[in-house]
């Protein structure tokens, strides 16, 4: 592979660090890019919905075995990203069809229409694809740091190659705008960049004891087999959050993506393959039997860790299973983000920020802005500015061009958003834009700015998940402390003020486990990512990510 130009870093979800070297596919100027320039920006348009303005049949969503007649996709370069994945599970090496030949539908949440079907991996598959993880975890331990760290690189360099590819696949299963696709692929790509890295910086130590006697020898090994069970809202990056440090620290892994979104981490594991990842080592099942598939891998005592994406109610169930074997883990789990503006606040930047915070990939985002607390001073001023930026922005199918708000992820999002807000209106919140499902076909939502909402209402206390933001006041800085930390989650808080005492010392007291100081997002590969209370455990990215796939084995030397 050729060595890399000097990039520039790029825009999206890329990051602020200056040591990045982005290719340039990853980097083009971007108009629909998820960085607060970009959502910050007023559009105006009305909603650009799907043609077909039917309405769709409350259909499930997963259906097995359904004929592929039908399926339309409304160019060939649509078709062509979507054959080109493989649609089988990937065990030891080989692409096989499940135990069966089962398959289940994918389907494009932007019109209801099927995409294509993937494999459905029974338990069997599972077992098979964990027995292929232990059979390749020696090797793979004893590969060394120089090789692992190079196919990371390589399939960084291949991420931003293929971005157009893949950020049009993603749109198709997942329904963001395909700028915003993009922008996940250059964050995807920057765990592989960083954990190349990484792999070569695994060390130990050895010091003399305080006897002066013997010698304490500290090495750190490789976790082992590990399963990751990944969601379907960002379905690449949170798939290179586990397989980088798992593929830097020398472990192998099962993964199962979420059913919604199959084909990104296909993708993402044919990538792997073509850049040289050995058979064995990452293993796919696709499944829409999570708990029966996860259930035998998670019982097995060959598997040495679990790492989890997803909600904390599926997330303490897991961490239950996991007990059994005693297994290390790592939980990324649900967030209820507080959004804090104080007086003396920059206002131009907080609604930048919260357009950002609120509106990066529709809402739909764990660390998504979930209730803003604005002094009562300047609520209405945020209030009435966010409510024109959000109302002004372009709903449509996201590979449309020019479109900011693709649709949710199915209709029971879309349910559950529409429910939180009409609860939130009865009892007393004001609708200052949005508020409804556009008519027609795919599961859209307004973007919607309610105010006065009351401390009872779902919204405030609930995931939203979705593209709502509702605004409550405070009077101090106490008040406004106390009101953010009153949730059982502690994934991430967001503080706008001018004054850097009370930056600092707010910044002391949120009970999260990371902070958007005067800036709507906090993903970056080289910080350490994750929650406290309910919000999980373990971190991705960062110092502390390869951590998370290695022992510290001590030896005591006598000399
Ligand atoms: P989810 O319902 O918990 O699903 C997440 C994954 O778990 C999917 O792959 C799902 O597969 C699987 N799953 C569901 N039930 C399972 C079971 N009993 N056993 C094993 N696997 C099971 O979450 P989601 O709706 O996909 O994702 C949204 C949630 O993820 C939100 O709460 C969000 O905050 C959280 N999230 C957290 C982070 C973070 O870093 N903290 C990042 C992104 C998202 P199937 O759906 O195919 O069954």
């Amino acid at each position: 592979m050729m060595a890399p130009e000097r990039w520039e870093v790029g825009g999206g979800y890329a990051e602020d660090s200056d040591a990045h070297v982005t290719p340039p596919s990853l980097r083009e100027p971007d108009p629909g890019s998820t960085d607060a320039s970009i959502l910050a920006r007023p559009v105006q348009g009305q909603p650009v919905l799907p043609a077909d303005a039917a309405a769709r049949p409350a259909s499930p969503r997963v259906r097995r075995r359904t004929r592929l007649e039908g399926r339309r996709m409304s160019s060939p370069e649509e078709r062509k990203v979507v054959e080109a994945v493989p649609k089988q599970l990937l065990i030891g090496g080989e692409w096989r069809d499940a135990t069966g030949a089962a398959t289940f539908v994918v389907e494009d949440p932007a019109t209801g229409e099927t995409l294509c079907e993937v494999a459905d991996a029974t338990p069997d598959d599972a077992r098979a694809a964990l027995d292929a993880a232990v059979a390749a975890q020696a090797d793979w331990a004893a590969t060394p740091p120089n090789d692992r760290s190079e196919i990371l690189h390589r399939a960084f360099l291949a991420l931003g190659e293929q971005a157009d590819d893949l950020a049009l696949l993603m749109t198709l299963e997942m329904g963001k705008a395909v700028a915003e696709s993009k922008g996940e692929i250059a964050y995807a790509a920057e765990f592989f960049r960083w954990f190349s890295g990484e792999a070569l910086r695994v060390d130990g130590y050895f010091k003399t004891a305080g006897n002066g006697q013997s010698r304490v020898l500290v090495m750190r090994q490789p976790v082992g087999p590990c399963y990751f069970i990944t969601p379907w809202n960002f379905p690449n990056a949170m798939g290179t959050r586990k397989i980088g440090p798992a593929i830097a620290a020398g472990c192998t892994m099962v993964v199962k993506p979420a059913h919604q979104t199959p084909l990104s981490m296909l993708a993402l594991a044919k990538v792997l393959e073509e850049c040289g990842l050995p058979p064995g080592v990452l293993n796919v099942v696709t499944s829409t039997s999570s708990g029966d598939v996860s259930a035998p891998i998670i019982a097995d005592p060959r598997l040495r860790k679990l790492s989890f994406t997803g909600s904390t109610e599926v997330g303490r169930k897991l961490i239950a299973q996991a007990a059994d074997q005693v297994l290390r883990v790592s939980m990324e789990l649900g967030g209820n983000a507080p959004f804090l503006v104080f007086e003396d606040a920059d206002l131009d930047a907080a609604v930048d920020g919260a357009m950002l915070a609120k509106m990066r990939n529709v809402g739909e985002a764990c660390t998504s802005a979930n209730r803003f607390h604005v002094h009562e001073s300047v609520a209405e001023e945020f209030g009435r500015r966010l409510a024109e930026r959000m109302g002004a922005m372009r709903i449509g199918r996201g590979t449309d061009d020019g479109i900011e708000v693709g649709p949710l992820i199915d209709d029971k999002q879309q349910a559950k958003v529409a429910e939180l807000v009409d609860d939130a209106v009865a009892k007393g919140a004001t609708c200052l834009t949005g508020g409804r499902r556009p008519e027609g076909a795919g599961y859209f939502f307004e973007p919607t700015v309610l105010t006065g909402v009351t401390s009872d209402a779902r919204v405030l206390s609930e995931e939203i998940f979705g593209p709502v933001a509702p605004i409550a006041t405070f009077r101090t800085e106490d008040e406004a402390v106390r009101a953010a930390n009153l949730t059982e989650y502690g994934l991430v808080s967001y503080v706008f003020t001018r004054d850097l005492t009370r930056a600092l010392r707010v910044s002391e007291a949120l009970e999260t486990g990371m902070i958007g100081l005067n800036q709507g997002m906090v993903s970056n590969a080289g910080a350490p990512f994750g929650g406290v209370k309910q919000s999980g455990t373990g971190r991705e990215g960062g110092n502390e990510g390869i951590a998370e796939y290695l022992e510290t084995k001590y030896v005591a030397v006598n000399l």
